[in-house]
């Protein structure tokens, strides 16, 4: 049998984390498997679905690269289908016309409420052998059976049982011809020939009428797995509050998708205390099984985390290429640096962001007229002029711009000065980068050019000469 998932979001909102995680556990499942991932969009609520929403679905999807196989099916698109559907169930009775009114439905809801009863429709039409006119309005109901049980094995929680006398007869069509939510997605799982429905836990009620309308349809009932919520690290069910948002936004906040996904893969699946996986090992190693029972908690620490260790895992050139977004954000032109392969390798380690990296890598490649205030007040006093003139002279006279050759002019400075390296090295990093932290000096100043370097450093020779005259 070929495996075959879907991943089902309605648009009506952001790829938040919790849906990117259930496209991942089943894009991951089916992908260990060989089979087929399916992308379907349930906009059958058209009040509250959105093309925006659409297009921050896709667009959150191509940016975790979870590429699907078929699709994106629309429901909108398959109303003719669904009717068609529903046609033949009645022609079959296996679903019957309902001309209950609304204030029947409601006085019958009340009395249930006064009872102490589930609120649920009695079955009135059920039987009914009034006849009505063609176009009374009616809708059209699933004639749930009333005897026996729903079982069905979670693949994550285990059995479930639903008792049929829970279920009432749901409305698969509404009085203006519209079939409904949870109709659609029977019909759709049955077409498409959905092996394997993973999806959050808050469907699990939903799961036995969809299994009773299957069967009455004589379609293959799918394998369920109902995962479960994320939880922000107070517990409660992950919000906005928790900074928990479009999936989209962790791109804008520096994130790289395989961190995401490297996070959102352990943030409820395990495979012992294994915590980095690349998306080969994923592939190879998941299962439903080992997915927890329990929610999990969101931990943007972790997340942090797992960040700075794929920007400095990442080939350095695959890394750049998510950088160079930031880097175009912030409106900094690169032509005249060094290449982002090498600011990936200069900034990794400080850096738990690529957003981060954008911000501080500024003076590779823009010049700057003023420096950060607290360094400037800090090192480029009087008594940095003559270590600033020394080592300037040693740089301009470099004809092989190496690290190596600017460490060697940075130490024979601070050796002919008697002085520290930091004595030498703390102007000069001002100097050269304006503010008072960079990575070492030998690679900082080697990537920002000589040229460059010995224009900024005269600026702050003039910086510290006006210093000198106002004291
Ligand atoms: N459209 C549903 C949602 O976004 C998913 C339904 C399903 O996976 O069956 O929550």
């Amino acid at each position: 049998m070929k495996i075959k998932t879907r991943f089902a979001p309605s648009p009506t909102g952001y790829l938040h984390v919790g849906g990117a995680r259930t496209a991942l556990y089943s894009w991951l499942f089916t992908r260990h498997a060989g089979g087929e991932f399916v992308l379907r969009i349930e906009d059958t609520d058209l009040e509250r679905s959105t093309q925006d929403a659409i297009d921050a679905i896709m667009d959150g999807m191509n940016w975790l690269n979870l590429d699907w196989d078929e699709g994106p099916y629309f429901q909108t698109k398959r109303f003719d289908r669904y009717n068609a559907v529903i046609d033949e169930m009645l022609e079959q009775g296996t679903a019957y016309k309902c001309y209950c009114s609304k204030e029947r439905l409601e006085a019958l809801r009340e009395t249930q409420m006064e009872n102490g009863e589930k609120p649920r429709y009695d079955g009135h039409c059920r039987d009914s052998q009034c006849s009505h006119a063609a176009d009374e309005p009616h809708v059209v109901r699933f004639r749930n059976p009333q005897e026996g049980s729903v079982i069905f094995d979670d693949k994550i929680r285990g059995p479930i049982e639903f008792s049929n006398q829970e279920l009432d007869d749901l409305i698969i069509r509404r009085t203006d011809g519209a079939p409904t939510y949870n109709f659609c997605v029977v019909v759709d799982d049955w077409d498409m020939e959905i092996t394997h429905v993973i999806r959050g836990e808050d469907h699990i009620n939903n799961t036995p009428r969809q299994i009773n309308i299957l069967k009455a349809l004589g379609a293959p009932v799918p394998e369920y797995a109902h995962v479960s919520m994320i939880l922000g690290d107070d517990g409660k069910k992950l919000s906005k509050r928790h900074g928990a948002v479009g999936v989209m936004q962790y791109r804008d906040d520096g994130y790289l998708p395989q961190a995401l996904l490297n996070y959102l893969v352990r943030l409820g699946w395990s495979h012992g205390d294994q915590e980095i996986f690349s998306i080969d090992e994923m592939k190879a190693l998941f299962t439903l099984e080992a997915i927890n029972k329990s929610a999990s908690a969101f931990n943007t620490e972790k997340l942090q985390w797992l960040n700075h260790h794929y920007i400095n895992h990442m080939p350095a050139e695959e890394v750049a290429v998510y950088l160079a977004w930031h880097i175009e954000q912030q409106g900094i032109e690169t032509r005249n640096g060094p290449e982002l392969k090498d600011i990936v390798k200069l900034l990794g380690e400080r850096c738990k962001t690529l957003k981060e990296m954008a911000e501080s890598c500024h003076y590779f490649y823009q010049d700057f007229s003023e420096f950060d205030a607290d360094a400037a007040k800090k090192h480029l006093r009087p008594v940095a002029r003559q270590p600033l003139e020394a080592v300037r002279a040693k740089l301009a006279a470099i004809t092989d711009w190496t690290p190596g050759n600017v460490h060697d002019a940075i130490q024979g400075t601070a050796d002919e000065l008697g002085v520290g390296m930091g004595k030498v090295g703390m102007p000069l990093r001002v100097a050269v980068t304006g503010v008072g932290q960079s990575p070492g000096m030998d690679v900082t100043v080697q990537a920002i050019g000589q040229a460059r370097s010995l224009k900024r450093i005269d600026q702050a020779l003039a910086y510290i000469a006006e210093r000198e005259a106002q004291a």
